[in-house]
Parts: structure tokens; sequence; C-alpha cells
């Protein structure tokens, strides 16, 4: 089999246990991704990393096939996860209950995502006002709908999907802007409106500054294998960065923190404390920074900017942007 053809079909597995020596979750239960029927039990232990995918010799996409997995659990109980534990996040993000489209003027807005406010709230009003003054650009809060898909919840996905097309529509949007890596490669291609990234744009508008150094970065988990985004933050990085590649995930992927507490984490204990990480997801620097870790966004160096993530208000900085007003001067 050719293993650039990825399939999610299990069934072509040969148990050469690669998948499980690389995965702390599979290597946890000793199973490989051909176990269909105990994975199927512990789908929602997997952090849809991607891994397994990566080092398959079969070419079977594990991430999508755990993801096949959710979806099927979801659809035997009317729609949602037969979990608990995800009441909350159901609560804010079935329909996000932080969005605001009071500043979507101009045919391209930004999209800063879900994660970012919470964690930049300064660095994420200082962009829009940046790109608004210098592009026309205007500003849209809004869920890009991954933590609802990743449960499995095909309809609410659809429904999510729908609803940001339509609001986008309405307010004349015609290109999305985001910041964040999972809404990027979540949403790239699913909507109406052409969707881009932050580091294209200031590309395309000349901002943002020129980072010195030799930085360690740690590539989020969707950005992981093609390393699309590193690509476009490449030109603003004077050195090839030190790309860390050790950590499976920073503990928040697929929701399974919820289900695998400890293997959350433990997940990131291969990184130095005593050296910054630099990453370019605002989910990622938060967690390494509730560790404990010396996390770094890029994007804040690329604008020159000194905030570090808040996460003792991230929710409430999520919940300040539902009523933001950007000021006409
Ligand atoms: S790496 Fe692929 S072939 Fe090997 S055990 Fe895992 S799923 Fe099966
Ligand atoms: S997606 Fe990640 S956590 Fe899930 S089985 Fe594959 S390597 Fe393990």
């Amino acid at each position: 089999m050719n293993q650039n053809k990825k399939t999610a079909d299990p069934s072509a597995c040969v148990h050469c246990h690669l998948c499980q020596k690389s995965c702390v979750f599979l290597g946890k239960y000793g199973i490989d991704i051909g176990d269909t029927e105990r994975l199927r039990e512990l789908a929602m232990h997997c952090f849809l990393c991607g891994k397994c995918t990566r080092v398959c010799p079969r070419g079977i996409d594990g991430r999508d096939a755990i993801l096949e997995m959710r979806r099927q659990a979801a659809e035997e109980n009317k729609g949602r996860p037969k979990e608990k534990g995800y009441g909350m996040l159901l609560w804010e993000k079935r329909d996000y209950c932080f969005r605001n489209y009071k500043n979507a003027e101009g045919k391209s807005v930004l999209f800063p995502g879900c994660n970012f406010p919470s964690f930049y709230p300064e660095t994420t009003r200082y962009l829009a006002r940046l790109l608004r003054e210098r592009a026309g650009m205007g500003t849209v809060f809004d869920c890009c709908g991954k933590p609802v898909a990743e449960l499995g919840m095909q309809a609410g996905e659809a429904r999510i999907l729908a609803g940001i097309d339509k609001r986008l529509e309405q307010a004349g949007v015609e290109e999305v802007v985001m910041l964040c890596p999972n809404c990027y490669h979540f949403l790239k291609g699913r909507l109406r409106a052409k969707v881009t990234d932050i580091y294209s744009k200031l590309q395309e508008l000349g901002l943002g500054q020129r980072v010195p150094g030799h930085l360690k970065v740690f590539p989020p988990c969707p950005d992981r294998r093609d390393k699309e985004l590193l690509g476009k933050i490449r030109p603003f990085l004077e050195e090839e960065p030190l790309v860390e590649e050790d950590v499976q995930c920073c503990g928040l992927g697929g929701c399974a923190s919820v289900r695998e507490p400890r293997l959350a984490a433990e997940l990131t204990e291969p990184l130095d404390r005593e050296e910054a990480v630099c990453t370019y997801c605002a989910s990622c620097s938060g967690a390494f920074t509730r560790k404990g870790y010396r996390a770094e966004h890029l994007l804040l160096k690329i604008l020159g900017r000194e905030e570090t993530p808040d996460t003792k208000r991230s929710l409430l900085n999520r919940a300040r942007s539902a009523y933001w007003r950007e000021k006409k001067r």
C-alpha cells in the first residue's frame, strides 16, 4: 500500500505496533489502531493528534478512524457523546455564546477564534485595530466548530458551519483571516468565503517584524504533519527554527483530557522547563503556561508584543469579546 494514500479503514492493520509504541494513549491500553473493538470503547480517550497516522506503514489514518468511531457513537445517542463531562464545553460552543459580529466591516475580517482572545485579549484588540486602520478590515468573534466536531456531533458541526457562512454572507464578508491554526485547518475550503491566515495577511500588508534567535518551535497538532502555517511564519524568522517533535500534544487535543487527565498532564514532560518554547497556537501556549513552562506565541513576537498568556481570566476574557465594539475614530 502507498503510505501517502491514507485510509480511515483500520482493517488493513498488520499489528506492527508502531502506532502503539508512538502514542501514550494506545501504549497505556496496549492496543493498536487495528484493535477496533477495544478502541471503540476508548474513542473519547484519544487526543486526535494524528501521530499514529504519521507512523503507520499501511497508510491507516488512526485519527480519522477514531473520529469516525466517535461519530457513530454520537449517532446512536441522539447526536451527543454517550460519556459525561462535556456539558460546559457544549453550553459554550454548540451555539457559541460569546459570538460578536458587531465589528464585521469591510470585505475581509479577522477571525480570532475562541482561545487567542482568551489568553491574549490585549493583543487581539491591538491587532484588530491595526488591521482596521491599515486595511479597513473588521473583526468577528465566533467559534469555528472544531470542538463540537471532535465530539463526533456531525449535525451540530453542519449547523455551526452553515451559521458562520450565513453570518459572513449577511455582513458582506468575502475573506476570513484566521489567527488560530485549529480554525484555519478546520475551516479552510469549507466556507463560501476565502479562508486565509494572519501570517499571509501580515506579509501582504507589509506588517510585522523579523524575529531574531534560534527558536525552539512546537507545532500544534493540526499543523504537525505538513507544517503549512509554520512555512508561512518562516519568512518572519531570522533563523531556521528547531522543531520540537518529541511531545505528542499539548494535552488539550480531542477533548481527551476529560477522560485522561493524567496522560494530558504528562504528555509535555519531555520539554525542558528552563527553555522557552515557541508556538503559534494560543491553546498550546495557554496549556504550557498552566503547566509551568515558558511559552511564547510567535505572532506576538512578530507584532512586537509582550503580553503573557492570561490563564487566570481566560473565560472572562472570552466572554468580554462578545461585547467588544471598536470605537470609530
Ligand atoms: S502502525 Fe498501522 S499497521 Fe501498525 S499496528 Fe498501527 S495501525 Fe496497524
Ligand atoms: S490520534 Fe494521537 S492520541 Fe489518538 S491514537 Fe493516534 S497518536 Fe494516539
